[in-house]
């Protein structure tokens, strides 16, 4: 309806629900006709570029007009801002987006959004789901290089017995050398015995598809 601009910068829009859908009944779906009366709310949403953007949403209560419907009123609600959320679909993905895609902490992301930690960790878990319960890629070229992590780590044996290898410092990493799957995986240890556990343990089908290996020279694990 209007935009106010506060003395910090900060835009003020006074928002009326456009989208006739609002008024379907979320239980019966019968579209109302006779408002019950208004409702405000203030969902937060992304920033216009450097400033704040604060929503007054001047909604309506709907009463339901079908007769068998359990649900006697409403409040209208948009895909965008469903019932009960605070923050709007594109502000929790951005959320999500900032940690998952660009490195970013969840601190940060709450900071630069002005959300709160919790809201931004759920937001981010949501999105990192989406990757990780994507199918990988068909991986073509295997890249496989060791990697240094923390100390190498012995102990010994009860009774003075012989010292034996408890944690490798080394690490082999596998990855999509020449498509976008990323880390595929990453073991202990960078010996041939090591690659071959974790090779050996995928589906027969995604090593049919692997073409090439792609491998740096290094005496140990070609031994
Ligand atoms: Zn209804």
């Amino acid at each position: 309806m209007r935009v106010e601009s506060l003395a910090d910068g900060t835009r003020r829009v006074h928002l009326i629900t456009a989208d006739e859908a609002a008024r379907a009944c979320p239980s019966c779906g019968v579209t109302a006709s006779r408002v019950k009366g208004p409702a405000v709310t203030r969902p937060r949403d992304l920033p216009y570029g450097e400033r704040r953007l604060e929503f007054i949403w001047h909604k309506r209560r709907w009463w339901c007009r079908e007769p068998k419907c359990p649900r006697k009123s409403f409040t209208e609600s948009i895909t965008q801002i469903p019932a009960g959320a605070r923050i709007t679909a594109q502000l929790r993905e951005a959320a999500g987006r900032r940690v998952r895609d660009s490195g970013s902490t969840v601190m940060q992301a709450a900071r630069g959004l002005h959300l709160s930690w919790p809201t931004v960790m759920r937001a981010f878990r949501t999105s990192a789901r989406e990757v990780v319960d994507a199918p990988l890629p068909e991986v073509r070229v295997l890249g496989i290089d060791e990697t240094r992590r923390g100390r190498t780590k012995w102990e010994q044996g009860p009774d003075g017995g012989k010292w034996h290898l408890v944690r490798d410092r080394w690490h082999t990493g596998f990855v999509d050398a020449l498509g976008t799957g990323g880390l595929l995986g990453q073991v202990e240890g960078r010996t041939v015995a090591d690659v071959l556990v974790w090779l050996a343990t995928r589906p027969l089908t995604r090593r049919k598809s692997i073409r090439h290996v792609a491998i740096d020279m290094s005496a140990t694990s070609m031994t």
